[in-house]
């Protein structure tokens, strides 16, 4: 008997590494089961019914040209005709007005910074683009790093207000890395001599790949189950033996891989010993309030806009419909306005009305011509555990997919590292982490 026939996998979360890992295995015959809590699959990259029933994505989310595994997977799939890119535009919002960075002449006008400033912001991201071992920035402040590379002027007028507004408790501890894979994904999206920006996305957002993968998963003997949150991993004797539902019911399995990220991971393994909760306990996470405006009107035409003003409470102003033709979305145009939070961060506390009230006075600050009734609806999402976070010396703190309990595997975000994550970099990791859930014998 191989590896992987009749074993049977409990996966738990149906986002796009649970639905992901689900295919890997199942493709290779091995009987999967994934349960999701929700009544919808997706999880962060799920969607959204309007009341005028368009659905759209709960939180933005852009695909690249150059995410090569995803358009593989969607190829296999046969849902690979379902992309559309567009070149797309950014701007920064300095001192009460935007400014184009699209292309090099964009850069050489670039008003927040002088002639030396610019030749330095340019150095900054070659810099990162020739640094091939990323664990030498490791010990770099993110700090320091720009500060060497892009100088002061640069650091104050962009960096700085850039970093103060993503990291809602600081940024002393962050590792020059983190700049460093965001300007290398960046670069990547820039197509041909004229380094023309493109992103993109599936007709419908990620559902369809995660319908497509559904789909597959199902053909190939496994089952998805909605609304079915599990209550814990079930671990006797030092091996995980199954999952317990809310009702008490215990289901068997011969492995079991949780998807979710650390904390809600830890809430299931109340058995686990004390020593994996430690260690699992110091990942850290941004959380995020994501107030989504759908307008009858784009708001700027910019894909993305970064704010280097500190005060205002927003990291960016982010319009999908700058590439997802409104065609695809009732014809409406969507805009995000990310805050990024610690999760406890008093932010988390406020309520919807708040926010609703302090973001939209600070949207008519930033754009005085700013016309509240193009606003059709203004919805506020949030959520506590968003984006992994790594400090400076932490590359030990990476959970292994393998955990020390016998048949329990954890395939989740923070285990993506150096690389962002995205729908890209998780499918991946999702079908890396199906090989070592394959490569590792049930111990009965
Ligand atoms: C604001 C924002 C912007 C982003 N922008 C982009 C972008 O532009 N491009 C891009 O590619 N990616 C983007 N991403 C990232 C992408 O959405 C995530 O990396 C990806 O969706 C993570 O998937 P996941 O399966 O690891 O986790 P999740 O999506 O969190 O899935 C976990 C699932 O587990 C379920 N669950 C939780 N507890 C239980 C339980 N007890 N039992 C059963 N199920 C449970 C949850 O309901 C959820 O469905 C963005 C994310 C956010 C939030």
């Amino acid at each position: 008997m191989d590896n992987t026939s009749k074993q049977k996998v409990g996966i738990i979360g149906g986002g796009i590494m649970g639905i992901s890992l689900g295919y890997f295995l199942a493709k290779q015959g091995i009987k999967v089961t994934i349960y999701e809590a929700s009544s919808v699959l997706g999880g962060l990259a799920g969607p959204l019914v309007l009341e005028d029933g368009t659905e759209v994505d709960r939180f933005y989310h852009a695909i690249l040209s150059s995410d090569n595994h995803l358009r593989d997977l969607c190829e296999e799939l046969g849902i690979g005709d379902q992309f559309r890119f567009k070149e797309t535009r950014t701007s920064f919002y300095y001192k009460n007005s935007l400014h184009p960075m699209n292309n090099i002449i964009d850069f050489l006008k670039f008003p927040p910074l002088g002639w030396i400033d610019r030749f330095r912001l340019g150095l900054t991201v070659l810099a990162a683009q020739f640094t091939k071992d990323w664990k030498t920035l490791e010990s770099i402040s993110v700090q320091d790093w720009l500060l060497k590379w892009g100088g002061k002027v640069t650091f104050h007028n962009i960096w700085r207000p850039m970093l103060k507004a993503k990291f809602d408790a600081g940024f002393d501890n962050v590792p020059a890395t983190w700049i460093w894979s965001r300007l290398v994904r960046m670069k990547s999206t820039r197509a041909g001599a004229n380094q023309k920006e493109m992103a993109g996305h599936l007709v419908g957002g990620y559902i369809t790949l995660i319908k497509a993968l559904t789909e597959k998963i199902k053909e190939f003997g496994g089952e998805v189950l909605l609304k079915t949150p599990v209550k814990e991993i079930v671990i006797e004797e030092g091996k995980a033996v199954g999952i317990r539902m809310v009702n008490e019911e215990v289901v068997n399995f011969d492995k079991v891989v949780c998807t979710m990220q650390t904390p809600v991971f830890q809430r299931l393994i109340p058995a686990a010993n004390k020593a994996y909760h430690e260690y699992l306990s110091k990942s850290d996470y941004l959380g995020i309030i994501a107030p989504l405006l759908v307008m009858d009107r784009p708001l700027t035409g910019n894909w993305t806009v970064n704010i280097t003003d500190d005060r205002f409470p927003f990291t960016g102003v982010i319009e999908t419909t700058a590439y997802i033709d409104p065609k695809y979305v009732g014809g409406h145009h969507l805009v995000y306005l990310p805050k990024y939070t610690a999760p406890g961060s008093e932010w988390q506390k406020k309520t919807d009305d708040e926010i609703k009230q302090i973001w939209s006075e600070n949207l008519q600050a930033m754009f005085p011509d700013f016309d509240p009734s193009s606003i059709k609806y203004f919805l506020i999402h949030r959520e506590r555990y968003v984006e992994p976070l790594h400090g400076l010396n932490e590359i030990d703190l990476v959970p292994e997919v393998k955990t020390p309990i016998e048949n329990l595997f954890l395939a989740t975000t923070s285990q993506i590292y150096p690389a962002l994550t995205n729908g890209e970099s998780v499918s991946r990791h999702a079908r890396d982490a199906a090989k070592i859930v394959v490569a590792n014998r049930a111990e009965k």
